[in-house]
């Protein structure tokens, strides 16, 4: 008999961590759930711990902790119950897991998704935020300790995937050879035909009713103001090792093409599928193999035809502003997101209007760009950063 993969979920109660458990579910030869950990939703995460009989769980406080034990009642074999945001860092990095998926939102999840980087894991990143604040610091880790990185963001696992096989690293150090540029497909999200000026009342529940996939609330949002393709090309330019400048991104409003890859000969590989997450997933897990996940088959007959238009920068300012902060650099890589952070939460919490969240994360780049020029080269600089940054964005946020 084959022992199991041990597989800890970060963010297991989130929309990637819901589906992961739906793929391993599928393969209980294959796959065994080490650790679940969740910041909220203590029911949930005690549902889930109890179904896929997970050994531990790491929740956010004492008092979360209580919560779940009453959820889990006087059921058999509770889980190890660990505390704290130590907790996650020492989950990630257990030995007793072998593969990690990083599926907490926004850069909360960066010191645990960088631990399991160190240790050697087999990483499956959903989380972009940590590369985005962090990318440099994040690839030479997976470099350093020999872990395997695998993109779980639906483009880049669709652009790993049409990489050439040979060479396909974890953390290359330059891009592929042949490759002449990474093209990003972006649905549009539910606004794609409407003015920016036009959506200054858009309520939270238009934000997140995005026209293709199913995900959480802060990544909607995002995928809504196109900021969601503005980290993606962040994220790309450090898995890829890729040059800004060849890496584009292409509207596509069917989300049937992931992504592409162009090479020098002049072909285009592209990866095709249902728009659902469960398929990355699952080939992030199974890799090199292919494992069943779910997911039905793609119909193109009945998907009819397949668009693409060249975004407009002028009508998607959190775009525009994601590019100068790749020019700019790391700094305001990390303000930008931890602006984007800040100004999403306050929308979803009506307290902030849609499209005052490009004036939030415009107000902290030009407050990071002033800033004397800081050391990045740890994860305390980066959290330290992070953290005057969102104090920036809430400043701004009051204006
Ligand atoms: P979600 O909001 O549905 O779930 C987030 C998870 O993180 C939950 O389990 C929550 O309890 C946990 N969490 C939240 N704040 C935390 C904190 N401060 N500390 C510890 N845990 C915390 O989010 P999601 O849609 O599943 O997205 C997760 C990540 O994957 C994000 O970085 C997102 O950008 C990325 N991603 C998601 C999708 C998707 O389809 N949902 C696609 C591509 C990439
Ligand atoms: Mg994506």
């Amino acid at each position: 008999m084959v022992t199991p993969t041990h597989v800890t979920i970060l963010g297991s109660t989130g929309s990637i961590g819901h589906n992961t458990l739906d793929v391993i579910a599928r393969h209980p030869e294959r796959f065994a759930v080490h650790t679940l950990t969740a910041h909220s939703r203590m029911d949930l995460l005690a549902k889930q711990a109890f179904e896929s009989k997970a050994v531990a769980v790491a929740v956010p406080t004492a008092v979360a902790a209580e919560r779940f034990k009453t959820a889990w009642g006087d059921a058999p074999k509770r889980p190890d119950i660990r505390v704290g945001a130590q907790a996650l860092v020492e989950v990630a990095s257990d030995p007793a897991s072998e593969a990690v998926m990083a599926a907490i939102v926004g850069s909360a999840g960066l010191p645990a998704a960088l631990a399991a980087a160190q240790a050697g894991k087999r990483v499956l990143l959903a989380n972009k935020e940590a590369l985005v604040a962090a990318g440099s610091l994040f690839m030479a880790a997976v470099r350093a300790s020999g872990a395997e990185l695998l993109p779980i963001d639906s483009e880049h696992n669709a652009i790993f995937q049409c990489l050439p096989h040979h060479d396909r690293a974890s953390a290359p150090a330059g891009p592929a050879a042949g490759v002449r540029r990474l093209v990003l497909t972006a649905s549009g999200g539910p606004f794609r035909n409407q003015r920016w000026a036009e959506l200054a009342h858009v309520t939270p529940e238009q934000a997140c009713a995005h026209p293709n996939w199913s995900m959480g609330r802060k990544i909607s949002v995002d995928s809504a103001t196109m900021l969601n393709k503005g980290l993606e090309v962040i994220e790309a330019r450090h898995l890829f090792a890729m040059p800004a400048e060849r890496i584009s991104v292409v509207i596509h409003p069917q989300s049937v093409v992931h992504s592409m890859v162009e090479y020098e000969d002049g072909s285009v590989l592209a990866q095709l599928g249902q728009p659902d997450m469960r398929t990355p997933i699952a080939y992030g897990l199974g890799f090199p193999e292919r494992i069943s996940s779910g997911v039905g088959m793609l119909d193109l007959a009945l998907a009819g035809r397949l668009d693409f238009a060249q975004p407009d920068l002028k009508q998607l300012p959190c775009l525009a502003l994601s590019f100068e902060a790749l020019k700019a650099g790391q700094g305001a890589c990390i303000a930008l997101n931890a602006a984007n952070e800040v100004a999403v939460a306050a929308f979803l919490d009506k307290r902030l209007g849609y499209t005052k969240i490009a004036q939030v994360i415009e107000a902290t780049l030009n407050w990071q760009m002033g800033q004397p020029e800081a050391s990045l080269s740890s994860l305390d600089d980066i959290i330290e950063l992070d953290e005057l940054s969102r104090q920036a964005a809430r400043r701004a946020a009051l204006d």
